[in-house]
């Protein structure tokens, strides 16, 4: 096998055989004829073999660069004659050339006679045991006569046993479609094939070579063989090294011709590639056909237990098989209209580009795909709704509302008019409302949905008000208390407002954790016989069992805390209600119409005026007593602030124990004058209240809290909030944090504590510090960690997006105008050319709820 050192001989032999093809230049070799001789008669190689011997005799005293061309083909001629050339294996026993390994894959032929037979002659063939495809083994389906289909398992494919099977699993990879569907998440560039002598160092290239010789070989210490081979074409030769690896060793073998990729070194003056990617090119056979190498190379999502060479085979045979099965979901008129390409060659080329440009336009058909079907599904639920679905028509007249506005204690602002009289204007039709109300915190969200509120009690319907934290609820039930005119006593959970402007009183429910059950039970029943105009509460307690007499509207506010299957099951609940989403998320047009493209959405994007950003300060660990200082100085003017806790991520109680010791710290050594309060998620909503009390009403200083005031709270007098481990939050969170503060005129601060040091996190913090747009931070966020740690994956209810990326807003505009003109021509996608379209809507549906 060609792992022993090839004979002397029969080296010297090849190299002049090369070396003669090549015109004599001297180049068959690096360093030229002359060392390789000095090599084969070191003492090192043993004794000189028969060839070598003959061939130094015949050269004397000369050396072989001093002659001439012709000399040196004389002396060649002289060389070989004396003894006869080995046969290249591929010249004399052509069946043994290796077909390309994928195509072996593909065509499921019989596997390679037993190496030993093939080897150069004088050899003894070694007894080699007949290889039996793996396949074979592992999975009886391989003898299944049917050819495999889209979705036959994956272990209908040549090699894929039960094992592989199990690793694809991983990968969600069950079916040979899925296979087709599993991309790359990257290429390397081999497409550049360039000749041996025209290779730079440092350049990632191609070059279509003859092995030379292949060689194990012992580099260093290493347990596990290297492969070192010679390869040269008409320009010139290259050292190629594989490291611990004695695998191509075993494949390659002399004079067979090979394509080798990878980035150029250099290693004792001579260039040489270092692990190359690599793979032999049958005789006759176009390297077109490579799959690792010349072109542009895929590099997959992998498991452990399955490489990158195997998956490249493996995706390699699934094209081949199967591909031609694949039905084009797109209509021809779609597919023309953009100048697509058609589905088989787009995937082909997902997989195995052409060229840069044509992947793209692959990429973007496919991605056009995958937005179509999330548009036609969030498009059809749209369409039931509208068509079929019907609420109560909500009307607020004019002086009603013009008398509420009135009442405010402060002008409402361009944006928030805007809002009210978009949402306004929806309810009151009978066709449901579904929108989506973003802006920024502190934009002043909570007014506009209390004009909403008002409308469905002035039209005679209830309504109802979800928070995703109790503190939320609480504070939420507070402020319409007070927008409706009366102040909620304390620890109440049934209020009654009669606002003058209003001409009749309303009555407000709180929902809250902590009710005993008679009282609670007394709230639900209230609610049930329409004696309460707005509920208040979180959404677990909402849904618990809480049934209404006449739901008008429901509100959810901070809407991406929760999932997309909650908000289902929320809008089944209040089918024929209106439905008002509030976010303060900032979610780029992209994932907002991915997620909530059934919903309309409005955008609150004007501050109340006299607001001043938040002056954001990243603080330096050894800085920490100036923040203690600042902070002080703050308390001292009169005015309060937050101490936000390292996130931990493994346990709340590990995370409320962690929040205890700092408050029991800053209380009794930092601000033992002070007053300080702590919150976490651990205590019970009834402390949490009293906590949230004490520091509205200024009781506390400063509050010590873990992220369970991320959302919502509004606390106008606090005006400073130092945030630790920042680091370890996500920027729209810490911008979250940040909008706890500067809710009033008064400048505020948000000072930002890390202990780490490494440059990303810098830049991370410095984009707070340099920016107060949402939208701007969000966009950054998701750049920086991708959208599945932006909402946290699985609250973010996205499909998997394998092609479209975030920044296709062309793509999925157009993909929802023709999702929208194929519904409106055939609304339940029947007509034949939408079976492929329909059966993907469909499947969408089914795991969706996978999601979350
Ligand atoms: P968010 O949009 O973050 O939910 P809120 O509704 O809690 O914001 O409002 C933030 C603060 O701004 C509250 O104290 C609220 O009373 C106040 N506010 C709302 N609208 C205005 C306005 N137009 N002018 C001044 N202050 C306002
Ligand atoms: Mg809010």
């Amino acid at each position: 096998m060609a792992v022993e050192r090839i004979p002397a001989s029969d080296r010297l032999k090849r190299i002049l055989q090369f070396e003669r093809a090549r015109g004599c230049a001297d180049t068959a070799v690096i360093g030229g004829i002359d060392a390789l001789l000095r090599n084969l008669l070191s003492p090192a190689s043993g004794p000189p073999a028969p060839a070598v011997h003959t061939a130094v005799k015949l050269l004397g005293k000369r050396a072989y660069a001093s002659l001439s061309a012709e000399a040196r083909r004389a002396w060649i001629d002289a060389v070989l004659s004396l003894a006869p050339v080995p046969a290249p294996p591929s010249a004399t026993v052509p069946q043994h050339t290796l077909p390309l390994h994928t195509d072996r894959a593909a065509r499921a032929e019989p596997p390679a006679p037993p190496r030993a037979a093939v080897e150069a002659p004088g050899k003894l063939p070694k007894v080699a045991r007949p290889r039996v495809p793996a396949a074979a083994r592992t999975s009886p389906g391989k003898t299944d006569a049917t050819p495999p289909s889209l979705d036959s398992p994956v272990t209908r494919l040549p090699g894929v046993g039960s094992n592989r099977a199990e690793l694809f699993g991983k990968l969600r990879i069950g079916t040979i479609r899925d296979l087709l569907y599993h991309f790359p998440h990257r290429y390397d560039d081999y497409s550049r094939v360039v000749p041996i002598s025209a290779l730079q160092v440092g350049e990632q290239r191609t070059v279509v070579a003859r092995v030379w010789s292949s060689t194990a070989v012992v580099i260093g210490r290493t347990v596990r063989k290297s492969t070192e081979l010679i390869v040269g074409d008409e320009t010139g030769n290259m050292q190629v090294v594989f490291f611990n690896n004695p695998y191509p060793a075993q494949k390659l073998r002399t004079n067979q011709r090979v394509t080798l990729s990878g980035t150029v070194s250099s290693f004792q003056g001579q260039r040489q590639m270092q692990n190359p990617e690599w793979e032999i090119i049958e005789e006759g056979s176009d390297i077109d056909q490579a799959i690792h190498t010349g072109r542009l190379v895929p590099v997959y999502p992998l498991t452990q237990g399955i490489q990158n060479r195997a998956m490249r085979q493996f995706v390699r045979a699934a094209l081949d098989r199967v591909l031609d099965q694949l039905p084009d979901p797109l209509p021809a008129h779609v597919r023309e209209k953009h100048g697509f390409p058609d589905v088989r060659s787009a995937i082909r080329e997902a997989h195995y580009p052409d060229n840069a440009a044509t992947l793209e336009a692959a990429r973007r058909r496919l991605a056009y795909d995958e937005l179509l079907i999330l548009q036609l599904s969030v498009l059809a639920r749209r369409t039931r709704r509208v068509s079929t679905l019907r609420a109560p028509a909500l009307m607020l007249p004019a002086d009603l509302r013009d008398a509420f506005v009135a009442s405010l204690p402060f002008p409402l602002t361009g944006a928030q008019r805007r809002s009210v009289d978009v949402i306004l204007n929806d309810i009151a039709s009978t066709t449901p409302m579904a929108r989506l109300l973003q802006g920024d915190v502190g934009s002043g969200k909570t007014v506009v949905a209390a004009a909403a509120l008002l409308a469905a009690a002035a039209s005679g319907c209830q309504s109802v008000i979800m928070a995703p934290t109790e503190i939320l609820a609480e504070q939420h039930f507070r402020t319409l208390c007070r927008a409706f005119g009366a102040d909620a006593p304390e620890g109440s959970h049934i209020a009654r407002c009669d606002p003058a402007w209003f001409g009749k009183p309303l009555r407000l429910a709180l929902l809250r954790g902590g009710l005993r059950a008679k009282a609670k039970r007394e709230v639900q029943e209230s609610i049930a016989l329409g004696l309460i105009d707005v509920a208040v509460g979180t959404q677990a307690l909402i849904q618990g069992g809480v049934s209404f007499d006449r739901l008008g509207l429901s509100v959810i506010d901070e809407q991406h805390r929760f999932g997309v299957e909650q908000r289902t099951t929320l809008s089944g609940k209040g089918e024929n209600a209106h439905l008002l989403v509030m976010t303060a998320t900032p979610i780029p047009r992209t994932l907002a119409l991915s997620i909530y493209g059934d919903l309309d959405i409005s955008v609150i994007d004007e501050m109340p005026a006299g607001r001043l950003p938040v002056k954001t300060r990243i603080v330096e660990p050894h800085e920490r007593d100036f923040a203690y200082r600042f902070v002080r100085d703050q308390v001292e003017s009169g005015f309060q602030a937050f101490v936000i806790c390292p996130l931990v991520e493994e346990s709340e109680s590990i995370e409320a124990r962690a929040a205890t010791e700092e408050y029991e710290r800053l209380r009794s050594e930092i601000f033992p004058d002070l007053s300080v309060s702590l919150l976490h998620g651990r205590m019970s909503p009834a402390a949490k209240d009293a906590v949230m009390q004490g520091f509205r009403e200024r009781t506390a200083d400063v509050l010590v809290s873990t992220a369970v005031v991320e959302v919502g709270i509004d606390i106008s007098n606090a005006t400073v909030i130092m945030i630790e481990g920042a680091d370890r939050f996500g920027l729209a969170q810490l911008h979250q944090f940040r909008g706890r503060v500067g809710r009033s005129g008064e400048q505020s601060f948000c000072l930002l504590l890390s202990d780490s040091s490494s440059p990303e996190v810098r830049t991370r913090l410095k984009l707070l510090e340099d920016t107060s747009d949402g939208l701007e931070l969000a966009e950054a966020d998701l750049r920086l960690r991708g959208p599945g740690d932006y909402f946290g994956t699985r609250q973010s209810g996205l499909p998997t997006l394998r092609q479209a990326r975030l920044s296709d807003v062309d793509i999925l505009e157009s993909a929802r105008e023709d999702a929208g003109s194929l519904l409106l021509e055939d609304p339940d996608l029947a007509s034949p050319a939408l079976a492929e379209v329909r059966r993907r809507v469909e499947q969408l549906a089914t795991t969706a709820g996978e999601a979350n």
